[in-house]
């Protein structure tokens, strides 16, 4: 049997790889550069463009491009209308600006349990946590992978609730056919470098709504309108704007606008490589005893941000932890998506406890996600394949 690198053997590999890495090409740095040299270089044409690329990509009626996904979803809550009182059913395994976002308006985020095999929120879950005071959800396509819309839009509009989907992970994706970003009354992306399309920073919103979308708008831009018909106090002075609510400065710069609409043209490519390496891990994983490989509903047709390798704990004399630092030392370095939101210790200084969500729980002490990206290679693959094939067999009981 091969020794492990953590006990002195030589790693799979001698370059790291990591989870995740962006892929930026000669045409997106000459997009960046190009607007540079041009008279507006925030919210001016490229954000524009961006914005009607983003709809012809979601099938979505508007979208509104912001400074960053965590922007992207607090508007989405102000514009839900969540304030004191209020609870928002959010998934326990996601990135914490999923619920934060509630947390911004002064609403309280109720967490939600996992299904087991797809590692998304249980619309059983959903259910069992509905009270008087819900006012929306917030679902997050994990991995890329769509939440199962039919069930949860079925919930939204029997208890008349907002649906919020975080798709931080899925643009790209489709469920039954329909992209992403046209199924909730507001999605929201991140083009953070980890994610399958970046601007570095970066985020949007779409909606068919128009009522939402012109609050987003507002907000946008500090609450302050140029249009007379929502002023208190209109003029055709051509200097006057009026703030007529509270918002915030979240918008996009134009360099950004241009590096994201540049990589999105690519969206296709990036999809398929993407799906390509979830075929090939999927394939050397389904046959390992020790993993289990995250189930795909048939309706949604993924283009997936990460990666899960799930363990069987009970068969292998190691720790979650002892695997994680053993793969890393192959140079394979994965990373942990995500320990459950409310674990964190400000959530518990908020009153939240241990228990709340015990398959969410089991999933954090089992789970980890391996290098998958656009521009990983077949032989960087087979080395990820290689590791975690050496670290089982040296830990199998
Ligand atoms: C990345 C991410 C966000 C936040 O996006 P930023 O652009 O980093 O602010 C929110 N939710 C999920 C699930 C994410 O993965």
């Amino acid at each position: 049997m091969e020794q492990l690198a953590i006990f002195g053997g030589t790693p799979v590999r001698e370059t790291p790889i990591y989870y995740g890495r962006q892929c930026i090409e000669q045409d997106d740095i000459d997009a960046v550069v190009e607007t540079l040299k041009s008279d507006l270089i925030t919210c001016g044409p490229r954000v524009a463009a961006l914005e009607r690329q983003l709809c012809e990509v979601t099938h979505a009626k508007y979208a509104v491009v912001v400074a960053n996904g965590t922007a992207a979803l607090h508007l989405a809550a102000m514009a839900a209308g969540i304030g004191p009182g209020d609870e928002v059913i959010v998934s326990s395994i996601t990135f914490a600006a999923s619920a934060n976002c509630v947390l911004y308006c002064n609403g309280t985020p109720v967490f939600a349990d996992i299904d087991n095999d797809t590692y998304n929120i249980s619309p059983a879950s959903v259910r069992e946590h509905i009270t008087s005071r819900t006012k929306a959800i917030v679902a997050v396509d994990f991995t890329g992978q769509a939440v199962d819309h039919e069930a949860l839009g079925a919930i939204c509009r029997e208890h008349g609730l907002l649906f919020i989907e975080d798709a931080a992970h899925a643009i790209g994706t489709t469920y039954n056919g329909t992209p992403i970003g046209s199924l909730a009354d507001m999605t929201c992306f991140s083009f953070h470098p980890v994610k399958t399309v970046t601007g570095g920073e970066g985020g949007a919103i779409t909606t068919n709504n128009e009522e939402l979308y012109r609050k987003l708008l507002l907000l946008r831009t500090h609450g302050i309108t140029r249009n007379q018909s929502e002023m208190k106090h209109p003029t055709d002075a051509l200097w006057y704007n009026e703030q007529i609510t509270l918002g915030y400065n979240y918008r996009m710069t134009d360099f950004q606008a241009a590096l994201i609409s540049s990589q999105l043209k690519k969206l296709p490519k990036f999809s398929a490589r993407r799906k390509e390496l979830v075929r090939k891990y999927d394939e050397a994983f389904s046959a390992i005893p020790e993993i289990q490989v995250q189930k795909e509903i048939p309706a949604s047709d993924t283009t997936r941000h990460l990666y899960i390798l799930r363990l069987h704990m009970d068969m292998l004399t190691c720790t979650h932890r002892e695997f994680f630092d053993a793969l890393y030392a192959e140079r394979t370095c994965p990373q942990v998506h995500y320990l459950p939101v409310y674990l964190h210790s400000y959530y518990e200084s908020l009153g939240y406890r241990k228990g709340l969500c015990p398959n969410a729980e089991k999933y954090y002490e089992e789970s980890m996600s391996i290098p998958m990206y656009y521009s990983l290679t077949d032989a960087d693959a087979e080395d990820v394949i290689h590791a975690v094939k050496k670290v089982i067999d040296y830990y199998r009981k």
